[in-house]
């Protein structure tokens, strides 16, 4: 009932009538007056006028399940349409993976307010506190061959990319394969894992974790991280990006869908490639070696002019890529 009541007052112009809400929920007016209660005690700025009815004024940056559903409703076909909302979890890429193994829907989100074990690649850590970032996690239900999930990873980072630039004016770029930076510091970690047979994909999971608006993090990582709240002295409605982002993302996947491969979406991609046109270090399963950033091919793969004047192309699940003189 908290989500429509949400719902019905965020569509609406004006006041929208306890009588009405009552009629359109088929619910008391004890009931909805509870509700508007909770919804001030979360911090939502409700105005209540005699003979007029409610109206939000401010919505803060809250996070529940509630939120989240009544500002998805309609605005996506099936990405986010089913949410899960965790306020504390060890990490949302396991939620959103029992929750595939349950049978959930491809396109079902798990957001998590906290992680107490976030992670990144390669059995790395994500810092992950309370009430400040974006944890989410998107369960996928692919018809492909397995070998094309990783180019999933490329999707996502376009479309994070793409939305938190609407949303934010701020130059967003993305460093290959799966990080966001803004000024040259990492915004966003992407973490995409797969549940396969040799030629079936039972589900992927794509875990998306974004420094919305923290301020601080630790020693370890405060010289390559950053949030939006550090760069710009803003806090953002972490529910609106996540919003933003699926619908994004939905698009990017159907023209991924289409086209079989990057090849709709790579002009783009390589537009926000912080590494495209850059000399790179490529760490990895090889000698660490130098080269030239040229931008990505159809399957995701970095290409790179060596010293010697040979090119490349960089799979993406061997190595790291970091600018030679620091992180980008
Ligand atoms: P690289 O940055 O070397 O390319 P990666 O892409 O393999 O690493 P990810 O899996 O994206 O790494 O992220 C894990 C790494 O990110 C950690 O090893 C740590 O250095 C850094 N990190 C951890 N938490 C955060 C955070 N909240 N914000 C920014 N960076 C973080």
């Amino acid at each position: 009932m908290k989500t429509e009541i949400l719902r019905l007052l965020r569509e609406s112009e004006g006041y929208v009538s306890g009588q009405r809400l009552c009629e359109e929920l088929g619910v008391s007016r004890t009931a909805v007056w509870k509700v508007i209660r909770q919804l001030k005690e979360e911090g939502y700025h409700v105005e209540a006028v005699q003979n007029r009815g409610y109206r939000i004024v401010d919505i803060p940056d809250v996070m529940s399940e509630e939120e989240l559903k009544s500002l998805i409703a309609g605005k996506t076909q099936w990405a986010g349409q089913e949410i899960h909302y965790f306020s504390e979890t060890d990490s949302t890429n396991i939620r959103a993976k029992e929750l595939g193994e349950k049978g959930a829907p491809h396109g079902t989100l798990a957001v998590a307010g906290q992680q107490s074990a976030g992670r990144g690649r390669r059995g790395r850590g994500w810092e992950s506190p309370p009430g400040c970032s974006i944890y989410m996690s998107i369960l996928l239900r692919p018809r492909f061959f397995p070998s094309k999930a990783p180019m999933l990873t490329l999707v996502m980072a376009y479309s994070v990319a793409k939305a938190l630039q609407e949303c934010t004016g701020q130059e967003i770029r993305i460093k290959w394969p799966n990080d966001i930076v803004l000024n040259g510091k990492k915004l966003v970690g992407i973490l995409t894992e797969m549940s396969s047979e040799i030629d079936y994909i039972n589900h992927v999971v794509i875990g998306v974790g974004i420094n919305v608006n923290m301020d601080s993090f630790s020693e370890e990582i405060a010289k390559t991280a950053t949030s939006f709240r550090i760069e710009t002295g803003q806090i953002m409605k972490r529910s609106t990006l996540i919003v933003e982002i699926m619908k994004h993302f939905e698009r990017n996947y159907e023209a991924f869908l289409r086209a079989g491969d990057l090849s709709g979406i790579r002009t783009a991609y390589n537009g926000l490639l912080v590494n495209c046109g850059r000399e790179v270090r490529i760490l990895g399963a090889k000698e660490p070696y130098q080269a030239l950033a040229l931008g990505i091919n159809d399957s995701g793969e970095l290409l790179v002019r060596k010293q010697d004047g040979s090119e490349e192309a960089v799979y993406a699940g061997e190595v790291s890529v970091r600018g030679i003189y620091g992180y980008v």
